[in-house]
């Protein structure tokens, strides 16, 4: 970075004098006993110690008894914990010991919280913010709270906001640090979130949240004007920045906000594009013609962008070393001073080389003390913050109030951060140590997987929503188109053909596709028996470089596959683009799995013989398949047989059959011959069945509901005349899936895990969660959020980018979910049923396939709402004593596909890994979105006979193993490998 000689030497001089300060003062002071530096101590050098401790600290608040207190503690530090952990886990066993050891823990770790959080309530947070002032130091407050899952929850908040704005304005004056400094700003000053005031964040669609949010943000803004209070936007995770900063600049440039100056919003030098960031920003304040404020920051979710990136094989959007973090902050720095008068700087950082190098550009731009700010977290840096107020500078501390439940997000931040080697505040960072700092987890790289899964489209960046928009409107242009049977090199119109309409406005005809005849079976069965012999003897390696081909392909077509199932199928975007990954991934995994396969395998070393064991493919594959995942599950059954080395037969499902065309050009496009991949289709109970019976079918691969899938097994299994083959079928069917919500659950986490398992695309999910279980002391409050949070889904069009629960895909299904709504009216208890009034939901043919979510409680264990498939967005939930009832009742089902436990409790989740027998079993997280490769997926009992698709066993059903044993003794004389 160029600094000249005489700018660096002023920086280092007030780095140093900085430095001395915060040196002067403890870091961070905790109080009351020594153990909690102690601990800071251990866990700062002990990662497992670390871990450990931040999930106790977050679990801690919800234990609601000295029982459950002491089970924890037990639990957590049982082994290896430094000693007086151990010992307390040892008194945690001993019944005597609990009600002391649990009220000593948690005063512990309330105290600590205190060091961090002013005060539960903005009334009972003034004396924290008086004392501040009396050091000269102003606040901005930031509200700690639930994430926010309902409209119910966002107008709480706005309502807290609120009432936070008019106590301090009432209490401005004893909140006020005296100094000419403070004269032209506002000293009522809050920061807030847009993540409290909008409970459907898409990324996908900042229109929608922008105009939600500015609902919100209006009234606030107004007290806000009238008051002469001070509203920074805080940003918080990558993925939501654009839609911070889109509403940040729709409602600042409102008419009547548009002279406000007393707005500001945050830059995170983390973000590789911080600078285009406040480029973006200088641009707005040019263009709105007042300026306004930018709190320069690090950044405060590192850890989390970082593993975000990794679980989607995205970019890392964060500067992974510190120093890089660091001289993005000066270089920021620099742009901010730039955007002078249009942008107004406050540098956040307990850097002390940070803030020397702003205190001296600032004054070298031309910039005067009261130009600029500095801001620093409450309870955190207390020496550096009064050296850089004692130097005349206005200080401000970022103040959050609230209650300590809801505000452990924040403090196990806090914590991670003062436990890291790599804390953004460390006391005696110089520029020297700064640049001999070595990288971080150097020598852990993680080393580069040989398979990788394809990214989920980033819908945030503004360019691929433009792709995914410009590919519906290509789409819609394609309406109508008719669609030929591909049998051989032919490709048959000349057949009765069928309609396809969107589920959303089922006037509209997507496409016409030809159906098959019964003769058109057996032409294609014998089409793929001749093609077989050349498929078969290819080298692995050749089918695997066809099928990456293919992936390629796939890829490049990515925007149009997905607006095909937006419209054939419902399927909103997110859920559209997930489809067309997975099925990516199928054929990338695949291809690597039939190569592997393939080749053959030495057994044993006994002299004299050499025994060889390989795989072969079986012959003919009939693919009949769900219209759920319309891309991804053909896909995956085409493309295991394929990497196999067997020919595919496809026939997809009545609802889906345009988007398993594209398949099929694909595949063709790739290199597979005409005989090797075939399109057939036509309805089940006639096409599917025949091929089902045909006796040249050697494998049937299906996927779909029990009731077709037991009856395909036994009619497989009669042999017919002119058959050569046992049939093999590979069948995964419907499920019945439970979540439990534990009673130390994090109920943000285990609430919005439900919602997006039971209600994403409506519930039509073989892993949808349509039973909840929530434990004891849990269930009314868990209860209250999903409630308010089901009220407030958004449905309503697939390709609308807000919308989170579409039509469902027939009218025949929305008739039959609601038969299924109706009976459970008169048996259970409706809790919540979402408002789609707004919506055309007749039971008309030709209306949209509306269904509204619903939930019921009070379901007899017995009746069909709790046994029953119901495939669409109904969830029944159940109370349980204890997480042991709560699995009996989970597990009382015929089906077993997936499950999931929300609990803190690592005895419970052991239990659940054991007992909890389901397929997929997921803990924390939803219970839907299986991923290739890392979550091979399919069911157990009535709800699968398959190994797991896009797991090491899948491509092996469609083949079979051969053994070669040769002789190799001559005369007495063998070499001596065997060979
Ligand atoms: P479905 O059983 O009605 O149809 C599946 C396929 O079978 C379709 O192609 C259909 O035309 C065909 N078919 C129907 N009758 C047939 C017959 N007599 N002989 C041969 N083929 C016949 O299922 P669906 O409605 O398309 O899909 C939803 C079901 O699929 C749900 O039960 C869901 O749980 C299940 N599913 C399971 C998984 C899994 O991996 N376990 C994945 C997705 C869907």
């Amino acid at each position: 970075m160029a600094v000249d000689a005489s700018l660096d030497a002023r920086i280092r001089e007030w780095e140093e004098r900085l430095a001395a300060s915060a040196n002067s003062h403890p870091p961070f002071t905790l109080t009351p006993a020594w153990w909690q530096e102690r601990l800071l101590h251990w866990a700062t050098n002990d990662p497992d110690f670390r871990v450990k401790l931040l999930r106790f600290v977050d679990v801690l608040p919800t234990l609601r008894s000295a029982r459950s207190i002491a089970d924890h503690v037990r639990q957590y530090f049982r082994d290896s914990a430094p000693g007086i952990f151990h010992t307390a886990s040892g008194l945690a066993s001993q019944p005597v010991f609990r009600p002391v050891l649990s009220r000593v823990v948690r005063r512990g770790v309330f105290s600590m919280a205190q060091r961090f959080i002013a005060g539960e309530s903005p009334e009972a947070a003034v004396s924290a913010l008086r004392e501040l002032a009396r050091d000269g130091v102003a606040c901005t407050v930031d509200l700690l709270g639930e994430e926010t899952l309902s409209d119910v929850e966002a107008d709480a908040y706005l309502g807290r906001y609120t009432e936070l704005l008019e106590t301090l304005s009432a209490n401005a004056e004893a909140i006020s640090p005296l100094g000419e400094q403070w004269s032209s700003v506002p000293v009522v000053n809050i920061s807030i979130k847009l993540s409290a005031l909008c409970a459907h964040l898409e990324p996908a669609a900042p229109e929608y949240v922008s105009a939600t949010a500015r609902e919100r943000l209006r009234p606030l803004l107004r007290l806000a004007m009238r008051q002469g209070a001070f509203i920074n936007f805080d940003v918080e995770q990558y993925r939501h920045k654009e839609l911070v900063q889109r509403t940040f600049a729709e409602v600042i440039t409102e008419a009547e906000f548009t002279d406000f100056p007393h707005v500001g919003i945050v830059v995170q030098a983390y973000l590789r594009d911080a600078l285009e960031d406040l480029g973006r920003l200088k641009n707005l304040a040019q263009q709105r013609g007042a300026p306004f404020s930018v709190r320069l920051v690090k950044g405060a979710y590192w850890d989390e962008e970082r593993i975000v990136a990794a679980q989607n094989s995205w970019p890392v959007p964060v500067l992974e070393r510190k120093e890089e973090t660091d001289a993005s902050f000066e270089r920021c720095t620099e742009a901010l001073l730039a955007a002078w008068p249009h942008l107004r700087p406050a540098f956040g950082s307990h850097n002390p080389r940070s803030v020397a190098q702003a205190m001296v550009k600032a004054r070298n731009a031309g910039r005067q003390i009261p130009d600029i700010e500095f801001q620093m977290l409450y309870g955190m840096a207390e020496g550096l913050r009064n050296a850089v107020a004692a130097a005349g500078y206005r200080t401000r501390v970022y103040v959050p109030v609230g209650r300590v439940i809801p505000g452990m997000a924040y403090l196990v931040r806090r914590l991670l951060e003062n436990t890291s080697n790599q804390a953004w505040f460390n006391v005696g960072v110089t520029i020297s140590s700064i640049a001999e700092a070595s990288p971080p987890n150097e020598g852990r790289r993680r080393q580069e997987p040989a398979f990788r899964n394809a990214p989920p489209a980033q819908f945030f960046e503004p360019d691929i929503r433009e792709k995914m928009s410009a590919s519906l409107a290509r789409a819609r242009r394609g309406f109508g188109t008719t669609y030929p049977l591909l049998v051989g090199d032919r490709r048959l119109s000349d057949r009765a053909s069928s309609e396809v309409r969107y589920p959303a406005e089922p006037a509209t005809i997507v496409g016409h596709v030809a159906q098959a005849a019964p003769g058109d079976v057996d032409a294609a069965v014998t089409a793929a028996r001749e093609a077989f012999w050349h498929w078969r003897d290819l080298p692995g390696y050749e089918r695997a470089d066809i099928l990456n081909r293919a992936a390629r392909l796939m890829e490049h077509a990515r925007f149009d596959l997905a607006a095909t199932m937006v419209f054939e199928s419902a399927k909103p975007w997110y859920e559209a683009d997930g489809d067309v990954c997975e099925a990516i991934d199928y054929l990338r995994y695949y291809a690597a799995e039939g190569e592997r396969l393939s080749e053959p395998q030495p057994l044993g070393d006994t002299p004299g013989e050499h025994n060889e064991y390989f795989h072969e493919s079986r012959g003919v594959t009939a693919v009949i398949a769900p219209w759920n995942f319309p891309l991804a599950i053909i896909t995956g059954m085409s493309v295991g047989a394929l990497a196999g080395g067997n020919t595919a037969i496809l026939k997809p499902a009545a609802q889906s059959p345009i988007i398993a065309y594209r398949l099929l050009e694909i595949l063709r496009d790739a290199g597979v011959p005409h005989g090797a991949v075939q399109y057939l289709p036509g309805p089940g109970s006639e096409i599917g069945r025949a091929l089902v019976q045909h006796p040249g079918v050697d494998n049937i691969a299906f996927t779909g509901s029990s009731a077709v899938g037991l009856g395909i097994i036994e009619s497989a299994a009669r042999t017919s005349p002119g058959q050569r083959n046992v049939k093999r079928v590979v069948a995964e069917m419907g499920g019945k899936n439970a979540i439990i919500i534990d009673d130390d659950a994090d109920l943000d986490q285990a609430v919005s895990g439900v919602l997006v398992s039971a209600f994403g695309y409506a519930g039509q999910k073989c892993s949808a969660c349509s039973r909840l279980i929530i434990v004891g002391s849990a269930y009314e409050e868990a209860l209250e959020r999903l409630k308010n949070a089901v009220a407030s889904l958004v449905v309503g069009l697939p390709d609308d980018p807000a919308t989170f629960v579409p039509p469902v895909i027939s009218a025949e299904a929305r008739d039959k979910i609601c038969g299924y709504v109706e009976s459970g009216r008169m048996q259970a208890t409706m809790l919540v049923q979402a408002d789609i009034s707004h919506l055309n939901t007749s039971r008309a043919r030709d209306a949209a396939y509306y269904v509204a979510p619903t939930v019921f409680t009070d379901v007899p264990l017995d009746s069909p709402l709790a046994q029953e498939e119901i495939f669409g967005p109904v969830l029944s939930v159940f109370r349980a004593v204890d997480f042991e009832e709560a699995l009996e009742i989970a597990l009382d089902s015929r089906f077993a596909l997936t499950g999931g436990v929300f609990s803190r409790n690592p005895r419970h989740i052991d239990l659940a890994r054991v007992a909890f027998r389901t397929g997929n079993l997921y803990i924390n997280r939803k219970i839907t979105g299986a991923i290739v490769g890392r979550q091979p997926f399919g069911g157990l009992a009535m709800s699968g006979a398959g190994e797991k698709a896009g797991g090491p066993d899948y491509v092996r059903q469609f083949m079979q193993a051969r053994v070669v044993s040769e002789n190799t003794m001559r005369r007495g004389f063998a070499p001596e490998d065997g060979a």
